[in-house]
């Protein structure tokens, strides 16, 4: 199935009538901040479920606050405008969602201010991120993190995501599947377009939201299950580039890479060089609760569909 529809200056649309002006100010200078949400097919139940759909919109709004974007719709009508969508929609797939804001204005002139805000949704079948889930082969890249005072990677803006594609073109050129990219001063900061655990002493350890990462949903979420279902700890402190060599696991977490083992880091294998075991309960976790399978995670996801009852 493809997209049809599209959320556009306030209503649902056919695709096709969703259009912008090549003098639309975020087509010329990046100022647009967007989100990208996952819902997963859940085939016996025959539901879609949207993960965390509203911590997706609170940082959202985070991003629109940072750059003076401000929006007729608070959160619940953000979620209200999704779920009609997907509703209209009727994918029976799993499905990215794309939800964009940005300055629609079509004058010259780079500046934040006075200038016109819109929204717009659309959603499509999507699977997989990095085909090699199990065992990513991945460089240090060399070009540099955005710093915060520069383009806040705490926000995700459209503009920003010209150092992701750079760092991941790059990487795939040079034959890898995903980079691990350093901040300005030289600490581990997160992937083209995902955040990194490593495992140190049995422990994850991450970059803090102090590295210019994005501060990621699905990390969130991992540092919460690995505390409360594998009673494992989180640590969160600058990550050293040579940490990365000695590691017991690595991995990329995010919405649109879900959780992808890294099995290989400039060259040397991560321990085995195979898929490690903290990764492999993690993944499985994750996955069972965002199709829907945990009774006891289901205020994390929500169902697309009505929920018809048997009699
Ligand atoms: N870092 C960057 C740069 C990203 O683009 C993403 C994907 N949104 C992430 C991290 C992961 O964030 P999340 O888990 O919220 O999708």
């Amino acid at each position: 199935m493809t997209t049809k529809y599209a959320f556009f200056e306030g209503r649902i649309v056919p695709i096709d009538e969703a259009k912008i002006s090549i003098m639309t100010h975020a087509f010329n200078y990046g100022t647009g901040c967007f989100e990208g949400i996952r819902a997963y097919w859940n085939r016996d139940e025959e539901q879609l479920y949207v993960f965390k759909l509203r911590e997706h919109y609170d940082r959202f709004l985070r991003s629109c606050h940072i750059l003076f974007i401000s929006l007729p719709y608070g959160v619940d009508e953000l979620c209200s405008a999704t779920l009609e969508l997907l509703r209209k929609e009727g994918f029976r797939e799993d499905t990215y969602i794309r939800p964009l804001a940005y300055k629609a204005d079509t004058g010259i002139g780079v500046r934040l201010h006075d200038l016109e805000d819109q929204f717009a949704l659309f959603a499509t079948p999507f699977g997989k991120y990095i085909e090699k889930e199990e065992g990513a082969k991945v460089g240090v890249s060399s070009w540099r993190r955005i710093n915060d005072n520069a383009v806040p990677a705490r926000a995700k803006i459209t503009g920003a995501y010209i150092n992701s594609a750079l760092i991941k073109t790059d990487a795939v050129m040079n034959g890898f599947d995903e980079a691990i990219v350093l901040t300005q001063e030289g600490h581990v900061s997160e992937g083209s377009a995902e955040n990194l655990f490593i495992v140190r002493d049995g422990k994850l350890i991450t970059s803090p939201v102090t590295d210019d990462i994005l501060e990621g949903i699905t990390r969130s979420t991992l540092i919460e299950l690995a505390g409360k279902e594998l009673a494992i700890e989180t640590i969160e402190r600058p990550i050293d580039r040579t940490e990365l060599y000695v590691a017991e696991e690595a991995f990329f977490c995010g919405t649109g890479v879900q959780i992808v083992a890294i099995t290989e880091i400039d060259h040397r294998p991560v321990q085995t060089g195979k898929i490690g075991p903290i990764v492999t309960q993690l993944r499985d976790l994750y996955f069972s609760i965002a199709r829907g399978e945990r009774e006891d995670y289901m205020e994390w996801i929500t169902p697309v569909y009505a929920v018809v009852h048997a009699v």
